[in-house]
């Protein structure tokens, strides 16, 4: 008897705002797809209806992720073609999907995505930041440590910033950027692709003025600058140069390095020859 062969699992990216942004090879593919498991059965009831595409739907979202990611590798066990359809935008960025997904990698079960909107690639492509090397963060942690770690990160991140945030919690995400990060540039995205889109160019001090007057309201995408390497640079230097010299040293021969490499690492550490170390080292 011959085995059935798995089916595949594809990512289906669907609009953010604006209908208009569905793929036909995404509308193809929900039409053929023996299933569709999508994050919020409602909403994707919607779509369907707008294309007219009528398919067996079940949910799939952050509460029943891992139960019901089981389940659906049972249909793809059996041959069905499985379509994941998330809230908005692109499966597996900030939604379930990245667990499923990750779930037929381990079993080995074909995974395919099919492009087209993402909150993140829209909103930095028009914030006019840095686009050649960025970091996406997705949601901020809402447990305390864990937010107050990656804010801790962030400060010495060089590369853009990308952040999703909800309405309710944007001032308080921005008085907590603003305390980390000082008053970098940022531009706040809001409601891409739909009627009221916006990009506000502004920095983390003139927005938290903006909303004291102005309600938060939509989506948001905040992008951020990066920080300044050589602002970073003289930092690490004058907090350097502010410990006791043979504090200095001690905390690399500590690590078990000789008196002369130790020299050296400091020497670099406070941008001086190493003649100068032994000087001071001296006297
Ligand atoms: N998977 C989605 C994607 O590809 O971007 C993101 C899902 S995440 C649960 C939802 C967050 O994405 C929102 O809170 C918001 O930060 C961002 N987002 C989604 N649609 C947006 C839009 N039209 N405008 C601005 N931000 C949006």
């Amino acid at each position: 008897m011959s085995e059935t062969k798995a089916g595949t699992l594809y990512l289906c990216a669907t609009p953010i705002g604006n209908l208009g942004d569905i793929t036909k090879r995404v509308l193809e593919t929900l039409e053929s797809a023996d299933l569709i498991a999508a994050e919020d059965t409602r909403n994707t009831l919607r779509l369907l209806n707008h294309f007219e595409i009528r398919k067996p739907l079940t949910s799939y979202h952050e509460y029943n992720k891992y139960d019901k990611a089981e389940v659906l590798l049972d249909h793809l066990r059996r041959g069905e073609n499985i379509a994941l359809v998330s809230d908005a935008g692109t499966p597996a960025i900030s939604d379930p999907g990245e667990v499923l997904a990750a779930r037929c990698i381990e079993e080995g079960i074909r995974v395919t995505s099919l492009p087209g909107a993402c909150a993140l690639i829209t909103a930095l492509t028009m914030s006019g930041m840095s686009a050649r090397r960025f970091c996406f963060e997705g949601f901020l942690p809402t447990e305390k440590k864990d937010h107050a770690h990656i804010l801790d990160q962030l400060k010495t991140e060089e590369r853009t910033i990308i952040l999703y945030e909800a309405p309710h919690r944007l001032r308080q995400t921005l008085k907590d950027l603003y305390m980390a990060l000082g008053d970098r540039k940022i531009t706040l995205c809001r409601e891409l692709t739909k009627l009221y889109e916006e990009a506000l160019p502004m920095t983390l001090g003139s927005a938290q003025d903006y909303y004291k007057e102005n309600e938060p309201r939509g989506e948001y995408v905040l992008v951020i600058e990066g920080a300044d390497r050589e602002a970073l640079e003289e930092e690490k230097k004058r907090s350097w140069d502010q410990m006791p010299l043979e504090d200095h040293m001690k905390l690399y021969e500590d690590q078990g390095m000789t008196r002369k490499e130790a020299m050296k690492k400091v020497a670099a550490d406070r941008g001086v020859s190493r003649r100068d170390i032994y000087q001071a080292l001296l006297s």
